[in-house]
């Protein structure tokens, strides 16, 4: 017999700026354990005391599912797997989650080139290379036991649906209940804050950059499609008005990539210089994230033919299309 499903919110204290993080339990045909916040010992004590309340520990769960990569959300996957319980997230995880040590010095040299391009000096890069490394120790490697496909449904859970979400993470999973109108969205969209759609390596060694902002405002468009009465996202409390909010989004998008293309009427601009005159506070505490808003509105600029790119010993410059220097 099918059971309707209950989700149980299990929110978690995480170390990083963001604050605390959503995992939940769906309770279904099957019990589903969605994310496991970072691995520290008190997030673990948490999560545990939780389950306990639950009648449940890890290896009584019948699956766990991790929304995407990131140390707040898989932290204790590996924890949560070593107890017996099937793993699923994208194929495009595997790279970012096995902790394969190429993959890793491959993200290092994406990120070292990346910055110098970019015009972010040496210091600046190498202590974000750092804060990198730092960022990783918050989650264990481990390998997916089962890479289910866009679209497929949850085992367990009828009428969930599987919904690859990209834009924030490369191998950013979402749950969707089409007729309960219901979204375990992870980062895709916060009710407080912008989701970042940060630079990532390519999982492919070589292969272009991807351009984050535009898969994430794809990912966006995709959702204004779909029936959105309640969203559990990863951060904040569930909330309702989903497709508003999208559309709030949007347009704050397009302000920045107005603001930027104002910015290059004028002199050919860095990357970093621009991270400096739009977050004059913010660019040495949080560059990673600074950077990737910035680069983010230039391949949107880029993409509408409003700026265009030069190269000159090895740095990019911006400009706004049609001046000429
Ligand atoms: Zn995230």
């Amino acid at each position: 017999m099918t059971k309707a499903a209950t989700i149980i919110p299990i929110t978690l204290p995480t170390p990083f700026d963001v604050g605390p993080v959503n995992c939940c339990l769906l309770k279904g045909d099957a019990v589903t354990l969605i994310d496991s916040g970072p691995r520290t010992d008190e997030a673990r004590e948490i999560l545990l005391a939780l389950l306990k309340e639950n009648g449940l520990s890890f290896k009584d769960l019948d699956q766990y599912i991790c929304t995407h990569y990131h140390p707040d959300h898989a932290g204790l996957s590996y924890e949560v797997q070593q107890a017996g319980t099937q793993t699923l997230m994208l194929k495009e995880a595997v790279p970012y989650v096995s902790g394969d040590s190429d993959f890793i010095k491959w993200t290092e040299s994406f990120y070292t080139n990346l910055y110098s391009s970019f015009g972010v000096p040496d210091s600046l890069g190498k202590l974000e290379l750092l804060k990198l490394r730092k960022y990783r120790t918050f989650t264990t490697p481990f390998t997916p036991d089962l890479k289910p496909l866009s679209g497929e449904s949850v085992p367990g859970h009828e009428g969930f649906i599987f919904l690859k979400t990209p834009g924030h993470a490369p191998d950013h999973l979402s749950l969707y209940h089409e007729e309960h109108g219901v979204f375990i969205g992870g980062d895709v969209l916060l009710p407080h804050i912008s989701s970042n759609a940060l630079l990532e390596p390519p999982a492919i060694h070589k292969a272009e950059r991807p351009k984050t902002l535009l898969q994430y405002r794809e990912t966006l468009q995709t959702l204004l499609s779909l029936n959105l009465k309640t969203v559990y996202p990863g951060h904040g409390k569930p909330f309702a008005n989903a497709h508003e909010l999208i559309h709030k989004r949007f347009q704050d998008q397009n302000d920045r990539a107005k603001v930027i293309e104002n910015l290059l009427s004028g002199e050919p601009l860095t990357v970093f210089e621009l991270c400096v005159r739009l977050f004059p506070k913010l660019y040495e505490k949080q560059l990673g994230l600074v950077v990737s808003e910035v680069a983010g509105h230039l391949d949107l600029l880029q993409a509408e033919g409003r700026i265009t790119k030069a190269e000159e010993e090895g740095l990019y410059y911006f400009s706004q299309t049609g001046v000429v220097r």
